[in-house]
């Protein structure tokens, strides 16, 4: 069955009043849709209070975004107009101090363990490369990564057909990544226009319409700021949606998809 994910990155630190305006507007627009939010540490130090309001809303999973954004693994953004942009991954101890430190505060602020993480701003193969960093994550708890968000040249859009994988090769048969596909709302939206609401809504339809015809998993990430920004009542969240619901595509947490998936493996491997 065609299922979509979606996951917000709530990583507003800097303006607190928009993290509240998208909660408060988030909570309407997914009354019947199940969503993620990949919290980062920053934004729960100054929106904790706000943040509970949805906490036991059960169509909310709360996961992590790292404390402060910093980068799992360096990219080299290549975007074929002569330019190469790097952004510098962190070392293995900061990756630790920020995971940890994250999942502190997801326990102490709202009683809830935390297993998946969404990895600052993507990366080509996820952590297939980096099992050093996979075994950090893992014995922190994480059993879900969003990490691969990039294409061979740690640009977008990711196709479609990378569907979720266990890290299996890595010696990490219980950790499930689960790709970010296609272009990033902030990439498709900073090329084509923020004002284009309609574009970008017909674009997540053509979107949509691929997934169903294929039975695909899609994994779809937005953010707390970009969700919002010229678009402050969320139509193009309401409208895909909607549609989803018109195509029979079943909406899912990040959360509940893990879990299924893990019964699944298990199942299978029991020979059951
Ligand atoms: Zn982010």
């Amino acid at each position: 069955m065609a299922t979509l994910l979606i996951g917000y990155d709530v990583e507003c630190e800097s303006k607190p009043e928009i993290t509240r305006h998208f909660l408060h507007t988030v909570a309407e627009v997914h009354a019947k849709h199940p969503c993620t939010l990949f919290l980062l540490g920053l934004v729960i130090e100054k929106n904790a209070d706000y943040l509970k309001k949805v906490a036991n809303n059960r169509m909310f999973d709360f996961q992590q975004h790292t404390y402060s954004h910093k980068l799992l693994k360096t990219i080299c953004i290549d975007r074929r107009n002569g330019t190469i942009e790097v952004h510098k991954g962190v070392s293995l101890q900061e990756i630790e101090e920020e995971v940890a430190k994250t999942s502190e505060l997801i326990r102490q602020e709202f009683g809830k363990e935390c297993i998946g993480l969404t990895g600052p701003w993507g990366y080509y193969r996820g952590l297939a490369d980096r099992p050093d960093i996979l075994e950090v994550l893992h014995r922190l708890g994480i059993r879900f990564t969003r990490t691969y968000g990039r294409d061979q040249f740690d640009f977008q859009p990711v196709a479609f057909e990378i569907q979720p994988f266990w890290y299996d090769a890595q010696g990490f048969p219980d950790i499930l990544e689960i790709p970010i596909h296609d272009w990033q709302d902030v990439y498709w939206r900073g090329m084509h226009g923020w004002d284009d609401i309609k574009g970008y809504s017909d674009h997540l339809l053509w979107c949509l319409d691929y997934v169903a015809q294929r039975n695909l998993i899609w994994s779809y990430a937005s953010h707390d700021w970009s969700s919002i920004l010229k678009d402050s009542d969320m139509t193009i969240i309401r409208t895909l949606l909607e549609a989803a619901d018109e195509r029979g595509v079943k909406v899912q947490s990040y959360l509940d998809y893990y879990i299924e998936q893990k019964e699944k493996r298990n199942a299978q491997q029991t020979g059951n």
